[in-house]
């Protein structure tokens, strides 16, 4: 059970509020897209939600149990960044493996399946041999989410990954994504970007941000053909 809710959620910097009074419930499996504008507070939200950043006030909920004392691996969340930090001198199954191998009481066995099945999925499997440089951007970036999926995550985060990309690798590596979501249909996953078109395709409901606060929450067509407020109606490019 990987559901999510926050209740009352607020998050400060000293004395500036970056999020303020978030309440969201998110369905097991559920591909959820966090949208608005650079500095809204998307990234924050996510990592508020990873463990990465703690609670100012309000409850975090995931599964039905509070997990605002767990670190990120307690709470079984894997994240992806905009910027694939793969060590350069190892190869790609060295890479995908790092992080399994450091856990005690997994054999070498347990460590191979885990990563062919991972490499399987975001099909790089023809690359494990080879090192990052030898890799295009996407390549990287499948890499970079397949060892994220060797975890076995029950929530996958993902903050802009395809922002670094260039634009054919942007929709190529955003339907590796959306077929990843196919793949992992238990696996609830949260998506921070700031192109709706990329919103639009991926989500199964949309979350619009605008200055640390939701303006609302809702399907994609929900959103575009019933927007509650201009904001909603500008940021999802709606007629209304
Ligand atoms: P987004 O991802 O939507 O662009 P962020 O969550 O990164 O927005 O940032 C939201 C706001 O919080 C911004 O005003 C940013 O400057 C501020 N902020 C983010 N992280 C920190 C931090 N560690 N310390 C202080 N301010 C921060
Ligand atoms: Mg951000």
């Amino acid at each position: 059970m990987a559901n999510l809710r926050l209740r009352g959620v607020d998050k400060a910097f000293g004395k500036v509020k970056v999020l303020q009074d978030i309440n969201l419930d998110i369905e097991d499996g559920e591909f959820v897209v966090f949208v608005g504008p650079s500095g809204c507070g998307k990234s924050t939200l996510l990592r508020v939600i990873a463990g990465l950043e703690d609670i100012t006030h309000g409850t975090l909920e995931i599964g039905g149990e509070a997990v605002n004392d767990r670190t990120p691996k307690e709470r079984g969340i894997a994240m992806v960044f905009q910027s694939y930090a793969l060590y350069p001198h190892m190869s790609v199954y060295d890479n995908m493996a790092f992080g399994l191998r450091l856990d005690k009481g997994a054999g070498r066995d347990a460590v191979d399946k885990r990563v062919r099945e991972a490499a399987r999925i975001l099909q790089i499997e023809p690359y494990l041999d080879r090192l990052p440089k030898e890799l295009s951007g996407g390549q990287r970036q499948r890499v970079a989410i397949g060892r994220a999926i060797t975890r076995d995550p029950a929530v996958f985060l993902f903050d802009e990954p395809l922002s670094n990309l260039d634009a054919a690798l942007r929709v190529q590596t955003r339907i590796e994504i959306a077929r990843l979501h196919e793949k992992m249909p238990d696996t609830t996953m949260i998506y921070v970007t700031h192109d709706q078109v990329e919103a639009m395709t991926l989500a199964d409901r949309i979350v619009v941000l605008n200055k640390g606060r939701v303006e609302q929450v809702g399907t994609p067509l929900e959103l575009y053909h019933r927007p509650d407020n201009l904001f909603v109606a500008k940021f999802i490019g709606s007629p209304a």
